[in-house]
């Protein structure tokens, strides 16, 4: 489904440039479960830019389901994000001061989704939030926060799931809720790709790749290792 072929990225120009990926190579298929590990400044984050789509490589290809990434416009881009990617992020990105219920529905007001109404409700069930629709995003814990953002991320039923240190900012109990989640949300069929630091996050992935200085320096499969909850 996914396939990158030697892919570069380097910010900035000159004397200035820096190569953040110096050439990856990676193949991820539908319903896998990938993690990403390695240290701070090894390119995660911006591997996972361009997977989601919010950056191009420098050079090299990314084919998603057949298709050249790189060579569509900034608007069959953003078409693509919105339709194929559900992200989420560390730092929680909610509207404050806005329900749930709005929060989720973002991406399908953007889209034009039919069936919004049935859409939002069933996601939210899905992280188990039903009896909070109408609650405001900060009258939630930061572990009902980060449930809200699968929701939203499920949303479009994207092809892939990125998530990026989703459990960073939470205490062990909220981390298990997520992961429950995230592993449910696999089980139901979905490709997950989870960016972490934590060792043992990783193990409940299928497959863990571990970046250093912008190249994959493993690839391994977690197999009879992996870790349940
Ligand atoms: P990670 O997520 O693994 O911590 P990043 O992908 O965020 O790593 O960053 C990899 C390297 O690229 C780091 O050295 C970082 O400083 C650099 N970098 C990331 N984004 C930019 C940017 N927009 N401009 C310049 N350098 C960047
Ligand atoms: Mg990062």
């Amino acid at each position: 489904m996914i396939q990158l072929k030697k892919v570069t990225k380097t910010y900035g120009e000159g004397d200035n440039a820096f190569q953040a990926l110096k050439g990856v190579d990676l193949n991820i298929e539908k319903g896998d479960f990938v993690a990403i590990m390695g240290p701070s400044g090894s390119g995660k984050s911006t591997l996972m830019n361009i997977l989601g789509a919010l950056d191009k490589p420098t050079t090299g290809t990314y084919l998603l389901n057949k298709q050249d990434v790189g060579k569509l416009s900034d608007s069959r881009l953003a078409d693509f994000r919105n339709k194929e990617v559900g992200f989420i992020f560390q730092q929680f990105n909610l509207l404050k001061r806005t329900s749930v219920y709005d929060n989720v529905a973002m991406p399908g007001l953007y889209g034009g989704l039919p069936k919004l109404d049935e859409r939002i409700r069933a996601v939210v069930k899905e992280v188990g939030l039903s009896d909070k629709l109408n609650n405001k995003s900060n009258e939630l814990s930061g572990g009902q926060i980060q449930r809200v953002a699968i929701a939203r991320a499920l949303l479009m039923e994207p092809a892939i799931i990125m998530a990026d240190e989703p459990t960073g900012n939470l205490d062990s109990k909220a981390t298990k809720e997520i992961l429950n989640i995230l592993l449910n949300i696999h089980k139901a069929g979905n490709t997950i790709i989870l960016i972490t630091h934590e060792p043992y996050i990783a193990e409940y992935a299928q497959r863990t790749i571990k970046l250093f200085d912008g190249l994959i320096e493993s690839d391994k499969k977690n197999g009879s290792r992996r870790r349940k909850l």
